[in-house]
């Protein structure tokens, strides 16, 4: 470690400001919130300095910086524009045994000020020793987004109820319990819905009703296609929040990565061969006894819980348990193929209607027309493709309407291949196409050959020229 972390109450305490421009102001501030007596001493101040000295809120010394100025003072911040003079105030520090913070010069400082997530009571900080401050500011924004600012009014609650909550569980274990259900469960759930009452009447309700608190709940969560980046904010909260993680196959080692370190991970992933109703059954049943154990289960679909992904039989088995749930979307293959291969699924000219289906038994579809100005998006294995494409045609799909097959959608070994009905399943066969892989069907596909922008497109010559002008 090179700098050890530490947290200062300043209230009530002097801190000396060297220098009163605007990076000056800017600490003046913070030290202001963290309840500091602030006393700035620069030749000139900025407008915003003297008017906090104008209204009693610092102490303002219009004159050089003299080492005996930091008498009486607990901490340094060195603000000025002048190298010379912040090294003078550091080593003035420095002889003074004073923790002294030069601005954006970490060789100087004998300490930093971190990049701070503020959700008083917790301060979150970052530092990188000044290293790279960009980095740590990057950091910070990625915690900002997921630390709600909930976190801060529940622990506001729970110092005002500590007591009480001490009174009503002197045991130990029982009270950790307590608080992780406060986390995790309605108290929280209010206090993100701005509804203050409500959470602090939970909390008593809770308390009287003695240790019993401890009810679990399946979080139905979307895990989208691949890319963790396209996993919603929401989606990670719940990883995070997770004791059990229930995932299938299509979900990325890159999104389980994200996941609690301590949480139970199980993979329920169907395999082929596998009697599906069965491993279905031991999904529900997996599902079930941990939540009534009290634990969080995270049940971690690939794309959109509820698209081809039996997410409404498995809310209907917790509901029929008496399980609560909550179920949070995820970015289906549909979207994040259109979107990774350059194919917008709908396009003026092109298609003004779409549809996502799963691939049909051969004959199911006999009746239906070929529809006009339409994609339709099929999610199936690979292997399927054969009679599928057969499928269209005999439907009244011109043999030669352009299709393309997106593999590895949104991942590193992302491929797509551009073809027609009538070739598709002779070229997805030569280029060795697997799943989890998505076919897409109509005139917006050839919009993909020419704005594909991730991955790699394999387009046959026959499929290079766009036979129908598509409106830009
Ligand atoms: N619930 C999922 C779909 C599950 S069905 C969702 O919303 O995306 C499984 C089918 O989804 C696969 O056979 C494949 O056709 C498609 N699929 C899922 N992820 C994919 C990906 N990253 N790339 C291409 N197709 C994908």
């Amino acid at each position: 470690m090179e700098h050890f972390p530490l947290f200062l109450d300043l209230r009530g305490r002097t801190v000396l400001v060297v220098g009163a421009g605007l990076v000056a102001e800017r600490k003046v501030a913070l030290l202001l919130a963290a309840g500091a007596e602030v006393t700035v001493v620069a030749r000139a101040a900025h407008s915003r300095v003297q008017e906090r000295a104008a209204s009693g809120q610092i102490t303002l010394l219009l004159q050089n910086f003299t080492p005996e100025q930091l008498n009486g003072a607990w901490l340094v911040i060195a603000a000025t524009s002048d190298a010379q003079l912040n090294e003078a105030v550091a080593q003035a520090a420095a002889a003074r045994q004073l923790w002294c913070n030069v601005v954006d010069d970490a060789t100087r400082s004998s300490a930093q000020v971190p990049a701070i997530v503020d959700r008083a009571p917790i301060t979150i900080a970052i530092s990188s020793g000044g290293a790279a401050p960009v980095i740590a500011r990057r950091l910070r924004e990625r915690i900002e987004s997921l630390v709600e600012p909930s976190i801060g009014w529940l622990t506001t609650l729970a110092r005002r109820q500590r007591a009480a909550i001490r009174k009503a569980r002197p045991d130990l274990i029982a009270r950790r319990r307590f608080y992780h259900w406060l986390l995790d469960g309605p108290v929280h759930d209010a206090l993100r819905a701005a509804q203050p009452e409500k959470a602090e009447a939970l909390l008593h309700r809770a308390l009287a009703q003695g240790e019993k608190t401890t009810t679990g709940k399946v979080l139905l969560v979307g895990a989208g296609p691949g890319d963790p980046g396209l996993l919603t904010l929401r989606g990670l909260r719940a990883l995070n929040e997770a004791d059990v993680i229930l995932h299938d196959r299509l979900v990325s080692h890159e999104v389980l990565q994200l996941a609690r370190r301590d949480a139970l991970r199980i993979g329920v992933g169907k395999t082929p061969g596998e009697d599906h109703e069965a491993t279905q059954r031991r999904i529900h049943a997996l599902m079930v006894r941990h939540a009534r154990q009290g634990r969080t289960v995270v049940r971690l679909k690939g794309g959109d819980p509820f698209v081809f992904g039996r997410g409404g039989e498995e809310l209907l088995a917790l509901q029929q348990h008496g399980v609560a749930y909550e179920v949070v979307p995820g970015i289906t293959a549909a979207l994040a193929c259109g979107a990774y291969t350059g194919i917008p699924l709908t396009h003026r000219g092109a298609a003004d209607s779409l549809t996502f289906a799963t691939a049909h038994r051969q004959g199911d579809a006999e009746r239906e027309e070929a529809p006009h100005r339409h994609t339709q998006v099929i999610y199936m294995g690979v292997e399927r493709l054969a009679s599928h494409g057969a499928g269209l045609i005999a439907q009244g799909f011109a043999p030669d309407t352009p299709c393309a097959l997106v593999e590895n959608g949104s991942r590193p070994q992302q491929r797509t291949l551009h073809a027609t009905l009538a070739t598709v399943a002779q070229q997805a066969r030569e280029h060795a196409m697997a799943s989890p892989a998505l076919f897409i069907v109509g005139e917006v596909t050839r919009l993909g050959q020419r704005l594909a922008w991730f991955g790699e497109t394999l387009t046959p010559a026959a499929a290079k020229q766009p036979a129908v002008a598509l409106a830009a």
